[in-house]
């Protein structure tokens, strides 16, 4: 469906995505006591960082700050919402191989450094990396992961949400829900789904999937 379509139809909702796979996935390659890589993907302006930062109470987990040749926007620190680099400085990193992924974004590069990763994993903490379904895609390749999407309960929602925040201009906007098309339509591809509609569902939701794969291998792996 092309983005006219999808602006001219009021009844596309997503209720009927979310979904759950039957089977918990073993962690093969993963040595004894290592903590769990987990994913959160999905359109941009669907969340996923409002949920993010919501389970950090959970405790034992990080969040693996990515390094983007974006702009930083109003509100956000370097270093802590992003590592802010030029594209020069993203080059050299891809020359040395430093990226676990990375990917080209609405105009933008995003990359997750390699050793922020394996650091956080070998010391037995979680770490959950908040990235494009591309990049997701990367990291399911080379790691064992648990892989979440976050969908917008509609597509006038996410617009909604892109419009009320005023980062980006219309033509931005119309890119990222072109973008959103594309992504959704791989959200099947993921361990799980979560809508996010009501908040404090999703973040229960987002939090139990991640206790559950904790009692799992607390008593598979660890
Ligand atoms: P934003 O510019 O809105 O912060 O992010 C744009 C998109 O890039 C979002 O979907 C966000 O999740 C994704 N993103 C952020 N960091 C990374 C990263 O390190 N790698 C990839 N592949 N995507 C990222």
């Amino acid at each position: 469906m092309g983005i006219a379509a999808m602006e001219n139809n009021d009844d596309m909702f997503f209720g009927d995505m979310s979904h759950q796979n039957d089977s918990l996935p073993v962690k093969e390659n993963e040595a004894k006591g290592m903590g769990t890589l987990f994913i959160l993907s999905g359109p941009s302006g669907v969340g996923k960082g409002t949920l993010r930062k919501a389970i950090m109470d959970l405790g034992n987990i990080s969040f693996a700050v990515s390094c983007t040749t974006r702009p930083p926007r109003e509100g956000e620190t370097d270093g802590i919402d992003y590592r802010f680099i030029t594209s020069e400085e993203f080059n050299v990193m891809l020359d040395k191989s430093l990226f676990l992924e990375h990917a080209f974004v609405h105009d933008y590069m995003y990359g997750t450094l390699l050793s922020d990763v394996e650091n956080v994993l070998k010391s037995g903490e979680d770490i959950i990396l908040e990235i494009d379904v591309q990049g997701a895609f990367q990291v399911k390749s080379k790691m064992d992961c648990i892989s979440i999407f976050i969908l917008p309960p509609s597509i006038e929602t996410l617009e909604d949400r892109l419009r009320s925040r005023k980062a980006d201009s219309d033509e931005r906007i119309i890119l990222r829900l072109k973008n959103a098309e594309y992504e959704i339509s791989r959200s099947g591809e993921f361990d799980h789904s979560i809508i996010n509609d009501s908040l404090s569902q999703a973040i229960d939701e987002l939090k139990s999937i991640i206790i559950s794969y904790r009692n799992y291998y607390g008593g598979k792996n660890k």
